[in-house]
């Protein structure tokens, strides 16, 4: 069965000072809990000190962008060579604020996943509907197109399993999420699309986890839901008693 993952996107927030304070106080809490994978997505400038606190821990650890070429005359790019070579094993990709401050565009996510599939990263694709394309009743058009976009042209791997995130851009950052039925609703269109695209093992295997605005006294009733697979938290996965506190919600510390 597919095991949940709980992530914390950690975007432009913490020095590697920070970095360290925030896993000395969390990495204790969540020492014996075997129930979810955990991963945290820390800024570059933090990275290699957050894998290193993280060694010999059940925290795994990414990075919240690359480049999808090893090397080249890209200023400001990180190749998924140099992300593998510091231990560095997760990635997150095509997230909606990439796509929207970055430029990133479908093509380039789907660059990346076939990069990060080549070079052994475990992928999160983020996709999602902005609230206009929501309101004009286009969400499942542009999860298709989105998914088709990323998966067009891969073929997965066991030692990168991808993981699909449900991200509406609306609920990003506003306080406020999705409904669990809105998003029962796009995890049963993105299972569907991951099966069209990579057949029927990958559709079943593929964790779709959703994130926007999770937080402590949501986590459980979202975590109901059988077709959740585990959250990307941002905002709340910024102090260690508050992820904490998430992960114990979505199932309870062992
Ligand atoms: C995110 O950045 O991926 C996210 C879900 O942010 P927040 O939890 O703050 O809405």
């Amino acid at each position: 069965m597919r095991k949940p993952l709980i992530a914390a996107n950690w975007k432009m927030y913490k020095t590697p000072t920070e970095s360290l304070a925030f896993l000395r106080d969390f990495l204790p809490l969540v020492k014996h809990h075997t129930r979810d994978d955990i991963a945290i997505f820390p800024t570059m400038s933090s990275l290699a000190y957050v894998i290193e606190a993280c060694q010999d821990t059940r925290v795994d650890v990414g990075a919240q962008t690359m480049h999808w070429l090893n090397e080249g005359p890209y200023t400001g790019q990180t190749s998924p060579t140099m992300l593998a070579s510091i231990g560095c094993d997760h990635i997150l990709l095509g997230h909606s604020e990439r796509r929207i401050y970055a430029n990133e565009t479908d093509d380039m996510v789907n660059w990346k996943l076939k990069a990060a599939i080549a070079h052994g990263l475990v992928p999160i694709v983020c996709v999602g509907e902005s609230l206009e394309k929501r309101q004009s009743g286009l969400t499942e058009a542009v999860l298709r197109w989105q998914l088709a976009c990323a998966l067009n042209g891969v073929t997965p791997s066991p030692n990168s399993p991808i993981t699909i995130a449900y991200e509406p851009v609306w609920a990003i950052g506003t306080g406020s999420s999705a409904s669990p039925k809105q998003i029962s609703e796009a995890h049963t269109i993105i299972r569907h699309e991951v099966a069209a695209r990579l057949g029927d093992e990958a559709g079943e295997n593929t964790r779709v986890i959703y994130g926007g605005s999770v937080k402590a006294d949501n986590i459980a009733s979202l975590m109901a839901e059988p077709d959740i697979d585990g959250a990307l938290v941002g905002g709340a996965s910024l102090d260690p008693h508050s992820f904490a506190k998430i992960i114990q919600y979505a199932y309870s510390l062992e």
